[in-house]
């Protein structure tokens, strides 16, 4: 007999995963269909993000930081260690573990909350039907009042560098080298690119990323990006901007990249190369000819903003769907899809996803940026605080970047928090607090942050605003 379900979920990433649990909590029947596979042959919730994505590449990023800090940033405590070594495939294991215990994790979750796993790759059908091939190509057809697709995304491979899974690699095979790569490529000065070139530049390799672009992270505020570049060329990261990789040869275990830039053609010779040019939506065999789900230009599936597809009844989340592909957005879409389900209202602030690059120093934000604002005609009053004046972070030797805070000049809204520093991520996660509560600059300036924290900073730049900051000369006085 067809098994019938009020909701079946395609994917449990984070996107994927998150919906379910909340449909389940809310009294739905509902199932998610997972393929893929961890490396003991069992099924592996978590997609993406918990096994080749956010947490094993924080975990890497993590260790790595230890041992550069044992390497290079003790001394200045005082503190001599000698002879200081890396035992990479222990940190990869490490990594591994972290994963594997999430995993368990996720299922624990389905189990406690009543969803049912269904082990396979899922398609959607016409009518509202669900075709799960398992493994072994045994086919099973379920039926759905609701489907959601959380089929998320892979890594795009480009034709000049495509990956062999040896020298060239993804994202995924960058989380796996057994060593420490002497030359470094990596193609993509991206947030992947930059957070995994920290992690094999911060244990040794000679890192060189090379860039299309001219600009460095164009999504990032221009005071912030000009500052992570200064920064990131410091710590010995080669980034070429303008650097157009066109094709690349390997031979004898090493690969020469060729790539033009604004001298002409350029070539260079790496041990491991690292293609993070970006991921594409995953739908290629998830979706039926007359599944009557449409996709956009760009080939996401095609949503409105309350993740609702072109088919009634069938909703799409996460990487797979516009927006930006992060883990935090593709959960919150499963939990507003879920309660519309269920009957109740929800709805996500799309101008308050934050956004984060894990590298050393953080590079976190959330709202617009100051050049987005001034392209919009925007007047804006705007306010910094260095963090080579915050004592917090003189006492954790960590003192390079800045909090930047925007406001809207007429009202004093807060329109950006964008960060460069010590903990950016949790700094800016406090801005969106006040965005999300429409804070004014003013507001942020006479709450009472604790001292000494890294979070005065963004108190004293909330204060700079308006020129009331205390612990640095104002830019104008008020
Ligand atoms: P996914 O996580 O891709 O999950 C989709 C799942 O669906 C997968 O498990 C897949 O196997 C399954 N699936 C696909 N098709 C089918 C099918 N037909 N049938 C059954 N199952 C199917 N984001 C952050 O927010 N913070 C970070 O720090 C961060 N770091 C990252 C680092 C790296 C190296 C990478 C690669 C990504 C990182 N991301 C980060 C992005 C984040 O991982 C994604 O945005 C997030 O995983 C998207 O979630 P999702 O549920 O939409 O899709
Ligand atoms: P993201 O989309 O943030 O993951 O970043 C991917 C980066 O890769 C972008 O900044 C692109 O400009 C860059 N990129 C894409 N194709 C190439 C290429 N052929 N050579 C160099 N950089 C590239």
């Amino acid at each position: 007999m067809t098994q019938k379900f009020d909701v079946v979920v395609i994917g449990g990433g984070p996107g994927g995963y998150v919906a379910a649990i909340r449909a389940a909590q809310l009294g739905l029947k509902t199932a998610c269909i997972e393929k893929y596979k961890g490396k003991d042959g069992k099924t592996a919730l978590g997609g993406t993000c918990l096994n080749v994505g956010c947490i094993p590449s924080k975990a890497l990023l993590d260790s790595s930081w230890k041992f550069h800090e044992a390497q290079e940033g003790f001394k200045v405590h005082g503190i001599e260690v000698a002879d200081v070594k890396i035992d990479v495939p222990a940190m990869i294991e490490r990594k591994a573990g972290i994963v594997r215990n999430l995993n368990t994790g996720v299922a624990g979750l389905f189990k406690a909350n009543g969803v049912t796993l269904l082990e396979g790759h899922g398609k959607l059908l016409a009518g509202k039907k669900v075709e799960i091939t398992a493994q072994d190509g045994g086919v099973e057809v379920v039926e759905a009042d609701h489907v959601i697709i959380a089929s998320g995304s892979a890594p795009i491979d480009i034709p000049p560098a495509r990956a062999d899974h040896d020298v060239i690699v993804d994202s995924t095979g960058a989380l796996e080298f057994q060593s420490v790569p002497k030359r470094l490529g990596v193609i993509g000065a991206g947030v992947i690119g930059l957070e995994l070139g920290s992690v094999w530049g911060r244990l040794g390799a000679e890192v060189t990323v090379l860039e299309a672009q001219d600009k460095f992270l164009s999504a990032v505020d221009d005071q912030i990006a000009k500052e992570a570049l200064k920064i990131f060329t410091k710590q010995g990261l080669q980034i070429r901007l303008g650097a157009r990789v066109t094709g690349s040869e390997v031979k004898n275990g090493e690969v020469t990249v060729f790539f033009t830039d604004a001298n002409g053609e350029q070539q260079q010779t790496f041990d491991k190369l690292i293609v993070a040019v970006g991921r594409r939506p995953v739908t290629q065999n998830v979706l039926a000819a007359d599944s009557g789900v449409s996709l956009d230009e760009r080939g996401y599936i095609f949503v409105d903003d309350q993740c609702a597809t072109s088919a009634p009844g069938v909703y799409a989340i996460g990487d797979v769907v516009r927006g930006p592909m992060l883990a935090h957005k593709a959960s919150e879409e499963g939990v507003m899809v879920a309660e519309r389900i269920a009957g109740h209202k929800a709805q996500i602030n799309y101008d308050l996803i934050p956004s984060v690059i894990y590298t050393h120093p953080e590079i976190a934000w959330v709202g617009k940026t100051e050049q987005q604002l001034k392209a919009e005609g925007v007047a804006v009053n705007v306010g910094t605080f260095p963090f080579a004046a915050s004592g917090r972070a003189m006492a954790a030797n960590d003192t390079h970047g800045m909090v930047k805070v925007i406001a809207d000049a007429k009202t004093d809204r807060v329109l950006g928090v964008h960060v460069i520093g010590p903990a950016a991520a949790e700094l800016v996660q406090q801005g969106a607090i006040g965005m999300e509560f429409g804070t004014s600059a003013e507001d942020l300036g006479m709450m009472v942050f604790s001292h000494p924290t890294l979070s005065e900073a963004l108190h004293e730049a909330a204060l700079a605003v308006n020129g009331h900051a205390i612990h640095i000369a104002n830019r104008k006085k008020r």
